[in-house]
C-alpha cells in the first residue's frame, strides 16, 4: 500500500527555489531602504502570549475574534503572531528599548497567520515587512514612515499606486465623532447588516469599514471624522500634509479610511493599488499613540506601517516586473575518477573563499552527464579535471556561454573567473 502524501495547509504556501530569488531580491530592497533611513532591524518570536495580541490588537477585531491559531500548552496560551505592531511594542516595553535614547526606528520582515478564508492576496500564512517610529508624537515621524513604506514600492519598481490618508483624531475627537455617528445610526438601525448591528454600541467607527451591500447608502451619508478633529489634532493632521506635499508624495484623503481599533491616533494611511483585485491594500498604518500604554508600557506616541510580500508581488506580477533571477552559478567543477573528485572537494572552499559560486557533481556522473548539469546550472565556466589534469597541474577551463577552452594552472584559472 502506498503511504499517505501530503499538502501543505489551506492557505500556506511554499516558496519554491524559482521563486525565493524574488522574495530575496525584495528583502534587499526593504534592507537597503532600511538602512538608509535608518531604521534597525528588529526580530521577535512567531508565537506571542494570546492575552498580548487580544488587547494589543482589540477584542473585537475579526483578527482576534475569529482569525486566531491559538492554542494551549500547560498554564501558557500561544498564539501565531497575526501582525507585528503588538510584538514589537512588548520587546520595546520588555527590554526598555526607549531607555536606549531617542526616538526608536525599528523594521521587521517575517511571516504572520491569520485563520482567513483563502482568495487572492488573502492567506493563512503570509508575509509582511514594517516599520515602527517610536518615542516621537511629531508628524514628521508619520511621514517618515510614510516615506519609508513609498520608498520600497518606488525601488521594487511598482506603478500606480495611490496613498489614502486620514486623520482618526485624538481620544478627545472620536468621544465626540463617535457620538454623531450613533447618533446618525441610530434612527437607521434596523437597515444595517447584522455585523454592523453588532458594532454599534462597541465601536462604531468600524461600521465606516464594513464591506457589507446593504451598509453602503448609510457609510456614504455618514458624518466625517474630519469635521470632528479637535485643534491640536487638525494642526497635527495639516502638518502630515504639508510634509508629503513637501516630499512630493502625492495623497488622497479619504474621510471613510478609519482604523477601528481604539489605540490609533491621528494619522491613519493605506497604499492600494488596481492591479490586485479586491484585496486592494498593499499595506496600511498609522499612529498608536495609546497601545504601548495598553500593555503595561511608559505612555510613548508611535507610529508604523506593515505591508504584505504576496500583495507586493501580485502587483508585480501584473505590472510585468520580474526581480532578478537565481544567481547562476560561477563555475562547476567537472571531475573523472576519484582523485579529482577529491581534488575538487578540496578545491571548492578555495573557490568560494575567491566570491564565486561554486559547484561540483555528487552523484559520480558521467563526463557528459556533468557537463550537462553544468548547462542545467547555468554556470559561467567549468573546471574539467581528471589523473593527467592532476599531474600536471594544467586544468581545464572551459568559458560555457562561448564554449572555448583553455588549460591553465589554478590561480590563473581563478582570477580569470573571478574577473570575468
Ligand atoms: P494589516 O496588518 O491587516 O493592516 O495588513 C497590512 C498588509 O498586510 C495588508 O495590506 C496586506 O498587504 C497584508 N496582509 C494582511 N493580511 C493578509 C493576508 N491574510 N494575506 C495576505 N496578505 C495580508
Amino acid at each position: 500500500m502506498s503511504k499517505q502524501k501530503f499538502q501543505a495547509h489551506l492557505g500556506m504556501s511554499d516558496i519554491l527555489p524559482g521563486e525565493s530569488s524574488a522574495w530575496l531580491r525584495v528583502e534587499k530592497i526593504i534592507r537597503e531602504t532600511a538602512r538608509e533611513f535608518h531604521f534597525e532591524e528588529i526580530r521577535t518570536p512567531i508565537m506571542e502570549p494570546t492575552e498580548l495580541i487580544a488587547r494589543g490588537v482589540g477584542q473585537l477585531t475579526d483578527i482576534v475574534s475569529k482569525e486566531m491559531f491559538a492554542f494551549e500548552r500547560g498554564d501558557d496560551k500561544y498564539v501565531l503572531r497575526p501582525e507585528g505592531t503588538a510584538p514589537v511594542c512588548r520587546a520595546y516595553t520588555e527590554h526598555n528599548l526607549g531607555q536606549r535614547g531617542g526616538t526608536q526606528k525599528l523594521f521587521y520582515i517575517g511571516p504572520f497567520f491569520r485563520a482567513e478564508r483563502p482568495q487572492k492576496g488573502r492567506r493563512r500564512q503570509f508575509h509582511q515587512f514594517g516599520a515602527e517610529l517610536m518615542g516621537s508624537a511629531d508628524p514628521l515621524a508619520d511621514v517618515e514612515i510614510i516615506h519609508f513604506m513609498m520608498t520600497v514600492y518606488k525601488k521594487a519598481g511598482i506603478k500606480g499606486t495611490s496613498l489614502k490618508i486620514n486623520s482618526v483624531g485624538d481620544p478627545e475627537s472620536r468621544k465626540t465623532y463617535k457620538t454623531a455617528l450613533q447618533d446618525y445610526f441610530r434612527p437607521h438601525l434596523d437597515k444595517l447588516s447584522e455585523i454592523s448591528k453588532t458594532r454599534f454600541e462597541s465601536n462604531p467607527m468600524r461600521i465606516l469599514d464594513s464591506k457589507e451591500e446593504e451598509d453602503q447608502d448609510l457609510i456614504t451619508g455618514a458624518p466625517k471624522i474630519t469635521d470632528y478633529l479637535s485643534e491640536s489634532s487638525k494642526a497635527h493632521y495639516e502638518l502630515v500634509k504639508k510634509y508629503l506635499a513637501a516630499l512630493d508624495i502625492p495623497f488622497v484623503e479619504d474621510s471613510r479610511l478609519v482604523r477601528g481599533l481604539d489605540y490609533y491616533t491621528e494619522t491613519a494611511f493605506e497604499l492600494v493599488s488596481g492591479d490586485i483585485g479586491s484585496q486592494d491594500a498593499l499595506g496600511g498604518g498609522g499612529r498608536y499613540d495609546l497601545l504601548i500604554e495598553e500593555i503595561g508600557g511608559q505612555p510613548t506616541p508611535a507610529v508604523g506601517f506593515a505591508c504584505g510580500f504576496e500583495r507586493l508581488f501580485l502587483a508585480a506580477e501584473a505590472q510585468g516586473i520580474s526581480f532578478e533571477k537565481e544567481q547562476s552559478a560561477d563555475v562547476y567543477i567537472v571531475t573523472r575518477g576519484d582523485e579529482a573528485r577529491l581534488w575538487a572537494l578540496k578545491q571548492l572552499p578555495l573557490l568560494r573563499s575567491n566570491g564565486l559560486s561554486a559547484t561540483m557533481d555528487y552523484a559520480g556522473r558521467s563526463i557528459k552527464a556533468q557537463m550537462k548539469d553544468a548547462n542545467r546550472e547555468q554556470a559561467k565556466f567549468a573546471i574539467i579535471v581528471g589523473d593527467s589534469e592532476l599531474e600536471t597541474g594544467q586544468f581545464t577551463l572551459r568559458n560555457m556561454t562561448e564554449s572555448t577552452e583553455e588549460a591553465m594552472a589554478l590561480d590563473e584559472l581563478i582570477s580569470k573567473i573571478t574577473s570575468a
